[in-house]
């Protein structure tokens, strides 16, 4: 812990990856997708848009290799931009999720991302890392150490955070 103004809790430097999938993009809501996370007082710490290869995204999604769906999961993230990002602050990681709502959206509730411009698991428009560990992994995968920017936010650790 640190008593400077410009010195963040330890608790709020948790970091997430979010990206915008290539429907999404096509779509135009990356600057929706980005607004809700700026909103709710998450710090943007780095951001590129980059259309990944068949090979990266097989390293990306590499815990669903045996599922029926893996090759059109491939084909889909691999078919255009994608908007890559990483957002920090305290839970960002769980809390990223919610803001995402579930896979399928359908089954996402109205007010999340998914639940409000999407409808099909195919065609969800946004990725958000689910662990604390594969947020670490898929930010080392998608960033180098000197594409991410770990600036001081005095305004937000003294205003989203008590
Ligand atoms: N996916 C799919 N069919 C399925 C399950 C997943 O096409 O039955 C896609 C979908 O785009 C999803 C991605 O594969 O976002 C990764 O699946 P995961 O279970 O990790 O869901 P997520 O973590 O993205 O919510
Ligand atoms: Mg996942």
């Amino acid at each position: 812990t640190c008593s400077k103004s410009d010195c963040p809790k330890m608790s709020n430097t948790e970091r997430t990856f979010i990206a915008v999938k290539p429907d999404g993009v096509h779509r135009g809501l990356v600057g929706k997708i980005i607004a809700r996370f700026e909103e709710r007082g998450f710090k943007l710490v780095a951001l590129k848009q980059l259309t990944a290869s068949k090979a990266h995204l097989e390293v990306h999604y590499q815990d669903l290799k045996d599922k029926p769906f893996f090759p059109s999961l491939i084909e889909y993230m691999s078919s255009g931009p994608i908007v890559a990002m990483v957002w920090q602050g305290l839970d960002v990681v769980k809390q990223g999720r919610v803001m995402l709502g579930a896979t399928n959206p359908l089954a996402s509730a109205p007010g999340t991302i998914r639940g409000d411009f999407a409808i099909q698991t195919g065609r969800n428009i946004c990725h958000g890392s689910d662990a604390v560990d594969s947020a670490n992994r898929e930010i080392a995968h998608w960033f180098k150490q000197e594409e991410i920017n770990d600036y001081a936010s005095p305004f937000i650790n003294s205003w989203v955070y008590e």
